[in-house]
């Protein structure tokens, strides 16, 4: 599932340059893997002589790869949120956040013209100041690993395009703000989480027309797989659930990465499930049906609209620490750098700066409850399987393994990480979840799915 602070962030929280959190999926989702790469032990049929493996089992080689690669990515992640804050300080302290409100005014009186003119300077100066970092972290890193496959031009296409996004999102959020900020000093708070619920819906409701094209191709997996939707369909009508097969795409991800993964996105009329090219080139049948089947879990138990409401109860919390912290931040340091109250667009990176905070220390909270949903939905993968996989364990554990072995998830990560920043359970536990997990051959009633029996 597609990871909703970030959707918090981006919408109401006009989202840090650090793209480093956006991809701090280090815990991976739930997908596949590839021949080419892929080691020998790649299983695909069961063999019922030798019992499949219960454990995450790597080459030595690409275990040390999955380790360096993963260390990497923590790095950067605390890192990013460092180099945020020091973005944003420099454009306070250098005043040049202030000469872009100048402007502004120069240009208008009203509000949201300011907003025009401020907002994109503000994140195309925070933007370009980041690039760097950005680059060693998307680009560099992952061609280092052999994990990109997108070209130079291509790489800075999409961060021109990310950029228009922020850009444009963010001044209605900015907007927004500091129209609250303006009339309600006091309780701008909780007005600005008021506004933040329609705000985030409509940008999980958008994402999938507006936002996702604009960086991949989406094709009905109907057309390129029929016999896949098929058993899809089957599996999915032998649980009582429906899911049109229109809602199941497949995305070339292949012109980017050579990673694998799945995931559901959108709100009513704009909910699908999607699985990247990748994954369909690297898995056998059993082992994407237990993929489509966890990605269906997240669809069937509406873990998007419940995740959405957990996050905001979080984001309340921390909007009122936020309200305090802003405050006091702009009443002792505005004065003296031209900042004339927590109304004046110039207060923008001192908002930013503690947002970037904010959000660096609820990430336990709201990655804990992704990696509920994340566990949730394996076994609801597990559960819609079982009666239509021959085995459902053994190739949950497959496509678990090859979703490893591509994506060099961490073997072994250390509790600190996993607790601060794991979207999904790590894979070791997932896998072991896998493989032990059969209420039906101990004759127990299946958990989600309790009239299958
Ligand atoms: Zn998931």
């Amino acid at each position: 599932m597609k990871h909703f602070a970030l959707m918090l962030l981006g919408v109401c929280w006009l989202v840090m340059p650090a793209g480093v959190v956006a991809n701090g999926q280090t815990g991976s989702s739930l997908a596949p893997a590839s021949q080419a790469a892929r080691p020998a032990p790649s299983t695909s049929q069961v063999q019922p002589a030798s019992p499949p493996p219960t454990t995450y089992t790597l080459t030595p080689e690409r275990r040390a790869q999955a380790i360096a690669y993963s260390r990497s990515l923590y790095i950067l992640y605390f890192l990013g949120t460092l180099v945020s804050i020091g973005i944003y300080l420099f454009l306070w302290r250098a005043r040049i956040a202030l000469r872009f409100r100048e402007w502004a005014r120069q240009v208008s009186r009203r509000h949201f013209v300011q907003c025009l003119i401020f907002v994109p300077l503000f994140v195309a100066a925070a933007t370009l100041l980041n690039l760097p970092f950005d680059f060693y972290y998307s680009y560099i890193l992952e061609h280092r690993f052999g994990l990109s496959t997108q070209g130079l031009s291509s790489w800075f296409g999409d961060w021109g395009k990310s950029l228009g996004i922020v850009a444009a999102t963010g001044v209605i959020v900015a907007w927004v703000f500091y129209t609250l900020a303006r009339r309600s000093p006091r309780r701008w708070w909780l007005y600005f989480w008021l506004a933040s619920i329609p705000l985030v819906l409509a940008f999980i409701l958008i994402e999938p027309y507006a936002i996702e094209p604009l960086f991949y191709k989406f094709t009905p997996l109907e057309k390129t797989q029929p016999a896949l939707v098929e058993r899809i369909e089957a599996m999915l009508t032998h649980a009582g659930l429906s899911i049109p097969p229109a809602r199941i795409f497949e995305m070339d991800a292949s012109s980017r990465t050579k990673a694998v993964d799945a995931y559901v996105s959108g709100l009513g009329s704009s909910k699908r499930v999607v699985v990247w090219d990748t994954t369909l080139k690297t898995m056998g049948p059993d082992e994407l049906l237990l993929v489509l089947g966890h990605e269906t879990g997240h669809y069937a138990l509406y873990h998007i609209p419940k995740e959405f409401a957990l996050d905001e109860a979080v984001a309340l919390l921390f909007f009122l620490l936020g309200f305090f912290a802003v405050n006091r931040l702009v009443e002792r340091a505005g004065p003296r750098t031209g900042i004339e109250g927590i109304g004046d667009l110039a207060s923008l990176p001192l908002v930013l700066v503690v947002l970037t905070l904010l959000v660096f220390l609820s990430a336990p909270i709201v990655n804990g409850i992704s990696r509920y949903f994340e566990h949730q939905a394996d076994q609801f993968g597990l559960e819609v399987a079982y009666g239509v996989v021959p085995d459902p364990n053994a190739a949950e554990v497959q496509a678990l393994q090859i979703l490893g072995e591509e994506d060099l998830a961490d073997p072994d990560p250390n509790p600190f990480i996993k607790f601060w920043l794991y979207t999904h359970p790590p894979l070791d536990d997932r896998i072991r979840f896998a493989a032990t997990y059969k209420p039906w051959a101990e004759g127990k009633p299946l958990e989600l799915l309790p009239h299958r029996q």
